[in-house]
């Protein structure tokens, strides 16, 4: 069995992103776990792994998720990590219990730095508002070990406000940001449109984020920017996604590159809408 250390176990979602490849309908149409089944998934998982990251589509949804948890804390995972769009987290009462849990790692989705541009691609008036009060609880409540990651999905409808993004995210004391290219992953094509061509964002991106490399107190990574769609002083910035996508093809200069331990090649529907002419040694 194929084993992956993210575990899906929120099926709802209190916003609707434009560009979310956990809305199609095979995650809608898939039952609920219970925390029965999902005790069993994280056993499974502690075999082969030391960390977990319970995902998609909202985990912060879920009543039992502190249960879930406490429940793998106790397993002596070195790292217990969960991502959400941060709208809970607006809640400080909330936060105080998910900190208590022993949580060691939150990763919070950001779609803009204004809230019209968020709330567009998330589709919800005021969502923009409680993610960035998350964001500030979490920074200002949570232990210094703990780690908290700012997720920036890039696309058409927001990629021009990363300056004001990353300023917004020092303003609120934030030291891991991870800047995610948005692959057409959706089946529903929801993505496609605002898809961009990844070389020409990656230059875009690392000619922004170059004036914030020498800040030792900010790690900044570029997740799902393949290495050959990146300016050659960009790719030390790459990191690959851990979460195997049978989507993925390789391409004919895979076989010369570096790289191929850590990369699974290029999604077959990117090449669908761009080709590969773009993808350089
Ligand atoms: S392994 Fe292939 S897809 Fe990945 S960076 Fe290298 S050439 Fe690009």
């Amino acid at each position: 069995m194929n084993i992956s250390p993210y575990i899906y176990i929120g099926y709802q979602c209190n916003n609707n992103c434009i560009f979310c490849s956990e809305a199609d309908e095979y995650l809608e149409h898939l039952k609920v776990k219970d925390f029965e089944e999902i005790k069993k998934e994280i056993l499974q998982i502690r075999k082969k792994y030391d960390f977990v990251s319970f995902m998609g589509r909202e985990p912060t949804l879920r009543n039992d998720l502190f249960d879930i948890l406490r429940f793998t804390v106790n397993l002596n995972f070195k790292q217990v990590g969960i991502t959400t769009n941060g709208r809970v987290l607006s809640y400080p009462g909330f936060v105080k219990e998910l900190l208590k849990t022993g949580t060691n790692q939150i990763g919070i989705s950001l779609n803009g730095a204004t809230a019209e541009v968020h709330d567009k691609l998330t589709q919800v008036p005021g969502s923009f508002k409680q993610t960035v009060k998350g964001i500030s609880n979490i920074s200002r409540l949570k232990k210094p070990e703990v780690s908290l990651l700012v997720n920036l999905p890039l696309n058409r409808l927001n990629y021009f406000e990363l300056k004001k993004m990353i300023d917004l995210l020092l303003s609120l004391k934030i030291q891991e940001i991870n800047i995610l290219f948005v692959a057409p992953l959706s089946k529903r094509s929801r993505t496609k449109k605002i898809v961009m061509k990844t070389s020409e964002l990656g230059k875009y991106v690392f000619d922004t984020i170059k004036p914030y490399l020498n800040n030792l107190d900010l790690k900044i990574l570029l997740v799902e920017f393949l290495p050959c769609s990146l300016p050659k002083e960009a790719r030390n910035y790459f990191f690959p996604c851990l979460e195997k996508n049978p989507n993925k093809v390789r391409i004919p200069i895979c076989q010369q590159c570096s790289y191929q331990d850590k990369c699974d090649g290029v999604l077959q529907d990117y090449i669908n809408l761009y080709g590969i002419d773009e993808f350089r040694l």
